[in-house]
């Protein structure tokens, strides 16, 4: 998935106010982000055929290492441990391990089979949602919008940043997500990962920047 694990830190902030927007974003994103630095260190591998929507393009892909049910545990666990230590809130710290571990779930829904359960496992599980847009449009769609209204009605924009750049960046999301559910793959596959890596960093700043600019409304 794509805007469906924006959706997650949208939501998550709801459960646990006191993290920042920013940390939620990345955790619901670090198998992608994790993803895009194992692709340039050689560790992971996919390949594109011309094709129109991300269902179809990817032809081979070994993501174990930042795709499986066990790592995305362990990233997750690393991830809470160092919350854990550094704020002393093991709610926030399940919280964001739930957050790390929702990205296999959704792209387990999305993704045709290429999820692994371990890295060294054969077997690959995926529903294959994105295979039709309209699907894909309902379902992810749907749990982004329904998101961006629960987020955008608990935490209040402080000033016109807080609207502005608020809305910009999730239609910014939204275009990004259809042109990867739609589109044809990127044109070079060597500094996709790149690309890619730059957007999501851009995304979590973003997100970082809003938490401050949408308090909690206090109710
Ligand atoms: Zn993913």
């Amino acid at each position: 998935m794509f805007v469906g694990h924006f959706a997650v830190g949208l939501a998550a902030k709801r459960v646990a106010p006191a993290i920042s927007l920013g940390t939620l974003v990345l955790a619901a994103m670090l198998a992608d982000i994790l993803w895009c630095l194992f692709l340039i260190a050689g560790i992971e591998h996919v390949e594109f055929r011309p094709a129109m929507g991300a269902a179809n393009y990817f032809v081979a892909s070994e993501i174990g290492w930042s795709h499986s049910l066990l790592m995305d545990a362990a990233w997750g666990a690393l991830l809470a441990a160092a919350y854990l230590l550094r704020r002393r809130s093991p709610r926030g710290a399940w919280v964001l391990f739930a957050a790390v571990v929702s990205h296999w779930l959704l792209d387990w829904i999305a993704h045709r089979p290429d999820m692994p359960l371990s890295p060294a496992a054969h077997t690959r599980f995926g529903l294959g949602l994105w295979g039709s847009i309209p699907a894909t449009l309902a379902v992810e769609g749907g749990f982004w919008v329904l998101a961006l209204i629960v987020y955008a009605r608990a935490f209040r924009p402080k000033g016109r940043t807080g609207i502005f750049a608020f809305w910009i960046g999730a239609a910014l999301l939204t275009l990004a997500w259809y042109g990867n559910i739609s589109g044809p793959p990127p044109r070079d596959a060597h500094s996709a990962p790149y690309v890619s890596l730059t957007f999501f960093s851009l995304a979590v700043a973003w997100a970082y920047w809003m938490n401050r600019h949408r308090p909690a409304s206090g109710r």
